[in-house]
């Protein structure tokens, strides 16, 4: 069954809008084993709807049709509908009591041009859109389905929800199941991984690698009948080979991943940051609910804020530079201390393009652990650009946290 989709609208065709409800959409239907053949996209003209109608109607089975279903004049799909369909546009009773029944919802007017939405070609079968106002429709026409439903993002999945899957389910009950995972790893390199993985191939699965600086993502893909226990084998079987270096296989992000080991534990977080500026805080604070295990973090990013803030001793700078194993190691324990946390953690680093000396070459990073049973430091020596290095610090702190849970508690 050849699967098409049309989207409409001239913000769609002259780039001002993106198309996210073709890029649901075909994410959506392939997940549930629906093949996508094509996808087109018109501007708000009844001419090229037409003819985008008509090539459709020609070469696939089911058409999806997006947009064109308001009340303002450049909305022309029903009629343009109409007119391929060689019917009349006939006042849908249906449709005009749920447009009214929805205006009222919302305590707003009925105004003539919402009549317009309830004119469907004749023979329609009404969708009704519960999330807005605009109504679908379903039109069977020589052997195709059509479904026309609003462009709204919000309406238009919750239609091909409610109408469409459920009409592609029926139709096609036995179809091949489509499967992806995606293994999340963090520390190797795309070869490194690649050596590892090697001949871990099965019939029916396909292995992508997907870098997403400053990790490398695998993706598991299998079509067939029965997948599932073929997809959960080679995933076991990729986390055993890479160990913990996977930090999830099941979307998350390593803040994420990090924040349910803090919460599970109980243990309380707080962070101090120079080079990353807050760049750490702001990730583990993009979890919904780290207020349950972060406490605090701070951006020390001058000598005399380390000093002041986090008691690191002046004399310790001095010697041994704010870029050094002993000063993150103090502003681990001082923030840890400060805050009455279970964990302190601090980075210190040179983020360049400027600031590196023969012994400390931009890149080089000192991350700290303060904890109850002592306190470690890290030594790094980052490549990349200043942003890239304060992204892999902050990643590189995440995933040491991660496994000193993992280990250690
Ligand atoms: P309305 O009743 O709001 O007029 P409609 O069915 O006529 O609904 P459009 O006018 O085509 O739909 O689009 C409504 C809104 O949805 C616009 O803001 C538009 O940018 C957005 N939209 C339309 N099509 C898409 C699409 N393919 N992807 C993302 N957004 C879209
Ligand atoms: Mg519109």
């Amino acid at each position: 069954m050849n699967l098409e989709v049309i989207t409409t609208g001239d913000e769609i065709v002259s780039g001002i809008t993106l198309d996210t409800n073709f890029h649901w959409i075909a994410g959506r239907l392939t997940e549930l084993g629906f093949n996508v053949g094509f996808h087109t996209s018109v501007g708000d003209s009844k001419e090229l709807i037409l003819n985008a109608l008509e090539i459709a109607g020609k070469r696939s089975s089911v058409v999806i049709v997006s947009g064109g279903l308001g009340p303002t004049p450049d909305d022309l799909t029903a009629e343009v509908a109409s007119l391929f369909f060689g019917v009349p546009l006939e006042l849908n009773k249906e449709a005009l009591y749920m447009v009214e029944e929805r205006l009222r919802e919302r305590g707003r007017k009925f105004l003539e041009a919402n009549k317009k939405q309830a004119y469907l070609p004749k023979g329609a079968t009404v969708l009704k859109n519960l999330w807005g106002t605009a109504p679908g429709f379903q039109f069977e026409n020589k052997g195709v389905t059509f479904f026309f439903l609003p462009g709204v993002p919000k309406e238009f999945k919750a239609m091909v929800e409610e109408y469409v899957i459920p009409y592609l389910n029926k139709r096609c009950p036995n179809r091949d199941v489509y499967r992806v995972k995606t293994i999340k790893t963090f520390g190797l390199r795309e070869s490194e991984i690649a050596e590892r993985l090697r001949g871990i191939e099965r019939e029916g699965i396909k292995i992508g690698f997907s870098p997403s600086f400053p990790e490398v993502h695998i993706r598991v893909v299998a079509r067939g009948k029965e997948v599932d226990s073929l997809v959960s084998k080679t995933v076991n079987d990729i986390v055993s080979r890479l160990g913990d270096h996977v930090f999830s296989t099941e979307g998350e992000t390593l803040e994420e991943v990090v924040g349910k080991l803090l919460f599970q534990r109980g243990l309380i977080l707080s962070v101090a940051e120079s080079c990353t500026g807050g760049l750490l805080a702001h990730r583990i604070t993009n979890v919904p609910g780290s207020s349950n295990y972060f406490n605090r973090g701070v951006v020390v990013y001058s000598n005399e804020s380390k000093v002041e803030i986090l008691g690191v001793p002046e004399e310790m700078i001095s010697s041994f530079g704010a870029v050094s194993a002993e000063v993150v190691k103090a502003m681990a324990d001082g923030i840890r201390r400060i805050s009455n946390s279970d964990l302190g953690v601090a980075i210190s680093g040179i983020a360049g393009p400027g600031g590196g000396t023969p012994e400390k070459p931009v890149g080089t990073v000192f991350i700290g652990m303060s904890h109850s049973k002592g306190t470690e430091s890290k030594r790094y020596l980052f490549k990349g650009t200043r942003e890239e290095i304060k992204v892999l610090s902050s990643e590189t702190a995440l995933d040491w946290i991660r496994k000193f849970i993992l280990n250690d508690v």
